[in-house]
């Protein structure tokens, strides 16, 4: 029978992609400095990725008060998405009868793909979370 040797392809730093020549085969990083580097570039993303998020929440937040402040309850998807509002972007959602309403923060309303309505402020909001948790589905 032939012996045929397994060549072991050295694995390549998560980080800098160089080859790892030496150490166990599991070795993920070439150095302390890249496990180190590669680590908080992960945690840099998800923060980066919370402040986008929030941010969003925070402009759907503005245009759905503006509504409000207008006097009007009622507004075109199609015109507040083209003003920055994200529809997917929401803190909460319950089934209301037989309608969904959604909430950013203590403002709740109801939509369609073709607009949002039924917009309204919730008054003396309580700062107690759990409150809210327990009728709510938080997401
Ligand atoms: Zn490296």
């Amino acid at each position: 029978m032939k012996y045929v040797r397994k060549l072991r392809t050295a694995p390549r730093c998560l980080h800098c992609g160089e080859k790892i020549s030496y150490g166990r085969s599991d070795k993920k990083y070439c150095c302390e400095d890249c496990r180190v580097e590669h680590n908080n570039s992960l945690v840099r993303e998800g923060k980066a990725f919370r402040r986008r998020v929030l941010a969003q929440l925070s402009a759907n937040y503005d245009l759905l008060a503006t509504v409000l402040q207008s006097g009007a309850d009622t507004i075109l998807m199609a015109d507040i998405v083209s003003m920055g509002f994200a529809p997917s972007v929401l803190t909460s959602y319950r089934r209301v009868g037989k309608h969904i309403e959604y909430g950013c923060f203590d403002i709740k309303y109801r939509m369609t793909p073709f607009k949002i309505y039924s917009i309204y402020k919730i008054q003396n909001v309580s700062l107690n979370l759990h409150v809210d948790i327990e009728t709510e589905q938080t997401l």
